[in-house]
């Protein structure tokens, strides 16, 4: 339990947001404290000993439910759970006063406990999409609830009356000895695969989306777009790429501040990821500079979602300590050709955006539309391969 308890707080200080972490690494420290108690503890304190170490072990229970539960973002009924730690702990105190048998004693810290992961596993099962992990954890959760009932019923039936003195010789008491030697560590177990699953997303979200957008990386969008072609050449899917490049930025950070320029930033790609489907791939895949893999979509389509995202980076609000900055972009978007490359859609793109730039910015140009000679010219220029490069 010890183990258990410092392997959760490891976790945590991975990463400190996650206080549900830490309230298993709670838990489990008061289930060690709690259980290293009621073992060493002298013989003639008697049934003190169940009332003492009822409090570490509901508190434990609650921590544990807490970060069971915070993890699934279920909430948590802490006050209730504490008003029947409460409840059992005066119920105690009461029989104990009055010399109740012993029995009862253990009836209320198992009730106790038993209530309080009922509850929590009930509302567990509230969650949806359960996968391996999350099913594990559910199965140890039933089973730890249900011991509870079940442990304490079958032990008394073999043990009879149990004295306060010779508490620690009965068969209930041996059965708690097993169950917390190897039902814990299975319940541990369950919960450190939780935690672990949880770090492992976080790692590849980390190294798959870029913080301030929340758009792709670079790589990761190249990676997703190339897995598309293969999708989209087995079923003749038509697909189409959008680059963009937010105008004049290195202006806006100059009047504004690079801080200024760091917001237009982080409400662009949100922006764009709510103009999109959920079958399209956005990135970022430059400093200003964004893309999109518009699925199943013909260039003339592609180019009305640009216009839509044009429209509407126009009337972004970037922050509400400059309400004066205004954002435009232009747009640059070529459909896929059968079998062709990224590289190769990327430049005709990328080219139909330097023709946007140069017909003045704020505006969308198609690689597929007939291109003045000027233009024609512009998309001669190198700016492909630098980008490409870069
Ligand atoms: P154009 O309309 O031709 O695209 O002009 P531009 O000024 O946007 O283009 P340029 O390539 O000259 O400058 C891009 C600027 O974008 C320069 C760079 O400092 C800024 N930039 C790139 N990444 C970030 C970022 O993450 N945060 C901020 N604040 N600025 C960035
Ligand atoms: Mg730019
Ligand atoms: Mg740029």
């Amino acid at each position: 339990m010890a183990i258990f308890a410092v392997t959760f707080f490891v976790l945590w200080t991975l990463n400190r947001t996650r206080i549900e972490t830490l309230a298993l690494s709670g838990g489990w420290a008061l289930l060690s404290v709690g259980f290293t108690f009621s073992l060493l503890s002298p013989d003639h304190w008697g049934r003190a000993i169940i009332a003492i170490t009822h409090v570490p072990y509901t508190l434990a229970a609650i921590c544990i439910s807490y970060g069971i539960l915070s993890r699934v973002k279920v909430s948590t009924p802490v006050p209730a759970m504490l008003s029947i730690a409460l409840l059992g702990i005066c119920t105690m105190a009461f029989t104990q006063r009055f010399h109740g048998p012993v029995l009862t004693d253990l009836y209320i810290t198992n009730l106790t406990c038993g209530v309080i992961m009922v509850q929590t596993a009930q509302l567990f099962a509230q969650k949806r999409g359960r996968d391996g992990v999350e099913t594990f954890l559910f199965i140890m959760l039933t089973i730890t609830a249900a011991q509870f009932f079940i442990r304490p019923l079958l032990t008394f039936a073999v043990d009879g009356a149990i004295a306060a003195e010779t508490y620690r010789d009965s068969v209930y008491y041996a059965a708690m000895v097993w169950m917390f030697a190897f039902g814990s560590v299975l319940f541990g177990l369950s919960q450190i695969a939780g935690a672990v699953k949880d770090q492992l997303i976080e790692v590849t979200r980390k190294n798959s989306v870029d913080e301030l957008s929340g758009l792709l990386l670079r790589s990761e969008f190249e990676t997703q777009v190339k897995a598309a072609f293969a999708r989209a050449g087995k079923k003749r899917t038509p697909v189409s790429l959008i680059i963009c490049d937010l105008d004049h930025f290195k202006q806006i950070n100059d009047i504004w501040g690079h801080q200024i320029g760091d917001e237009a930033i982080a409400r662009f790609g949100p922006m764009i990821r709510t103009m999109v489907r959920d079958s399209d791939i956005a990135g970022r895949v430059g400093g200003e500079e964004f893309c999109i893999l518009v699925w199943d979509a013909r260039e003339v389509i592609a180019a009305k979602l640009s216009e839509r995202l044009r429209g509407a980076t126009a009337k972004l609000q970037v922050s509400q300590d400059a309400l004066d900055v205004r954002l435009s972009a232009s747009f640059g978007v070529a459909e896929r050709e059968h079998g062709e490359t990224y590289r190769s859609l990327f430049a005709r793109a990328d080219q139909a955006l330097y023709a946007a730039k140069k017909n003045g910015r704020d505006r969308v140009r198609t690689a597929g539309e007939p291109k003045s000679p000027d233009r024609a010219e512009d998309a001669r220029k190198p700016a492909t391969t630098d980008r490409l490069a870069g």
